[in-house]
């Protein structure tokens, strides 16, 4: 990855989309909204039944998740829409090469594909330090004290 990458390319670069594919739920927002129709998703539902509930639940399962990169616009739609956090920035180019001398297949290349998103994660700035100025958050007056707080979530690249 770091071959591929410009030292001098600022961390928050809307280089490539990431994929925190655990934070995924299939909810589709990302591809309705993306106005190139660039995003790629297949799924199938499956039923779990989990112990001691009344009922068994659906649960989305994801099958596929591309992005075209030849159609993308980089404006950042997918990545702001999303609920739960599943799409990042990373300041990567890690695109392939242009196919063959000739050119063919240059276009199918910028298709990406789950496997390749979820390698961008690593590359993934750290969100912002909160503002100190800031007032605090609904969630944090009203947690009770003690109580637990909130789970941890993708924190991005770690930094030194
Ligand atoms: S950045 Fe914009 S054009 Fe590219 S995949 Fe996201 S919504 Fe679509
Ligand atoms: S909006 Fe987020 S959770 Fe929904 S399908 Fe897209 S990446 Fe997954």
């Amino acid at each position: 990855m770091s071959d591929e990458r410009q030292p001098e390319l600022p961390p928050r670069s809307r280089g490539v989309i990431a994929l925190l594919e655990a934070n995924c739920t299939v909810c589709m927002l990302c591809a309705r909204e993306c106005p190139d129709w660039c995003i790629h998703i297949a799924s199938h539902t499956e039923t779990v039944q989990q112990p001691g509930a009344a009922r068994p639940r659906q649960r989305n399962v994801l099958d596929r998740f591309a992005i075209d990169y030849g159609h993308c616009l980089y404006c950042g739609i997918c990545v702001e829409v999303c609920p739960f956090d599943a799409l990042h920035w990373a300041p990567d180019f890690g695109y392939p090469g242009t196919g063959t001398p000739s050119g063919d297949g240059a276009v199918a290349e910028l298709v990406h594909e789950r496997e390749r998103l979820a390698d961008w994660l690593v590359d993934v700035p750290p969100p912002p330090p909160l503002d100190p100025a800031a007032e605090p958050a609904p969630e944090a007056a009203t947690r009770r004290p003690g109580g637990p707080a909130r789970p941890g979530g993708f924190r991005g690249r770690e930094t030194t």
